[in-house]
């Protein structure tokens, strides 16, 4: 699905260097390459605060413990994402409640939210998945007029931009994953915390590293969850060549869409993309609506092309969500796009010849099928 030795050999000398910078210097936790990082992180994401963490799911859960949320409280959110979405909520005891996807963008559907708030609603996390964003304009002014707060999990669509705001930096809080195989990856693990809100961000800090501001001065009940300097070294390298590799993704997606857009049994979602609206392909996922779906991806597998499923069951049917009590046919799009999405290889260095291989397997098994 991604090379990421492609990419380390693009840039091994300057990857090599910081690796060895950071080791010198043995700034091995916080320090000076870590708060280097949040800086040009906040800078680019264009919001005033970014604090590294352990992983994106950290900042999931620090962004709602840090709000306050818990036990007897909901949150909104949507069941087509990664498990952390729902699973934070569910740590902290309060309830995920789970709103149906706009079939097109796979997003959470926000002519469905309102119908679900109630009195114990406290927050709306959307999930710009596959890196396009949800609809936030419509979210934020839910979240106004019934004074939500709303966290963003930005996991997947790190740069993306929606009405000309990078994502992560709409909502209350903006979270990030820097999972290996995400677009900015690290060589391990690791997250980022984004705000404007000068109050959040103090109180993430303080958490984050087991409440305490001064070395043994713990004024707080925190947990242990950094960015490592090896790793923020890493990321801060990359970071420079992001928007380079944003846009070759848009390039392969673009060849795929040409390709795939005139096959019978496939389904492209379709978008209005601009230069303030964006979509940053951490996937490329599209539909197959003939029922095929699995021997496609099996006849593919075939040819050496690897395929996934992004996601499998929907996360109101997960054995690990079954005390919600939501039934099958609970949430009907999601649970079509469930059995109906394919991802196919993505990452900037993928040549034009390999997608042009790839999706001529496609065809081919369209046509056969036919
Ligand atoms: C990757 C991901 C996460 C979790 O990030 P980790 O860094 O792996 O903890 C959360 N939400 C979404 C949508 C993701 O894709």
């Amino acid at each position: 699905m991604v090379d990421l030795n492609a990419q380390y050999d693009s840039i091994k000398s300057e990857i090599d260097g910081a690796i060895s910078g950071v080791i010198h210097d043995g700034a091995f936790v916080g320090g000076k390459y870590v708060e280097q990082f949040e800086k040009n992180f906040a800078q680019y994401c264009e919001v005033k605060h970014a604090i590294g963490l352990n992983s994106g799911t950290d900042a999931l859960y620090l962004a709602l413990w840090a709000l306050g949320i818990k036990e007897g409280d909901e949150v909104i959110t949507t069941p087509f994402s990664f498990f952390a979405t729902a699973e934070v909520v569910a740590r902290l005891g309060a309830t995920p409640v789970f709103v149906d996807i706009d079939p097109n963008s796979f997003n959470i559907d926000p002519e469905l939210i309102e119908s679900k708030i109630t009195k114990n609603t406290k927050a709306i996390i959307p999930v710009h998945l596959y890196g396009k964003p949800a609809q936030m304009d419509k979210i934020m002014e839910l979240a106004k007029k019934y004074n939500l707060y709303v966290i963003e999990d930005a996991c997947q669509a790190i740069g993306a931009k929606y009405q000309g705001k990078r994502v992560g930096g709409i909502g209350d809080i903006g979270c990030f994953s820097f999972y290996p195989s995400k677009n900015l990856g690290a060589y391990g693990d690791g997250g980022m915390l984004t705000t404007n809100n000068s109050q959040i961000a103090e109180k993430i800090k303080l958490l984050h590293n087991h409440g305490a501001k001064i070395k043994y001065h713990h004024t707080h009940i925190g947990v242990s969850s950094r960015l490592d300097g090896i790793q923020a070294a890493i990321l801060d390298v990359k970071l420079k060549y992001i928007e380079e590799w944003n846009n070759k993704r848009f390039e392969v997606a673009k060849q795929y869409n040409d390709i795939l857009k005139n096959i019978m049994g496939i389904k492209l979602s379709e978008f209005k993309l601009d230069d303030k609206n964006t979509h940053i392909y951490h996937q490329y996922t599209f539909k197959v609506t003939n029922g095929q779906r699995d021997e496609l991806a099996k006849e593919l597998n075939k040819h050496g092309i690897s395929t996934m499923i992004y996601y499998p069951i929907p996360l109101h049917l997960l054995e690990a969500m079954n005390y919600l009590n939501y039934k099958e046919g609970s949430m009907v799009e999601t649970e079509k796009a469930a059995a109906e999405v394919l991802s196919l290889p993505i990452y900037p260095e993928l040549e034009s010849s390999k997608i042009r291989f790839i999706a001529d397997k496609i065809e081919q098994f369209f046509n056969l099928s036919c």
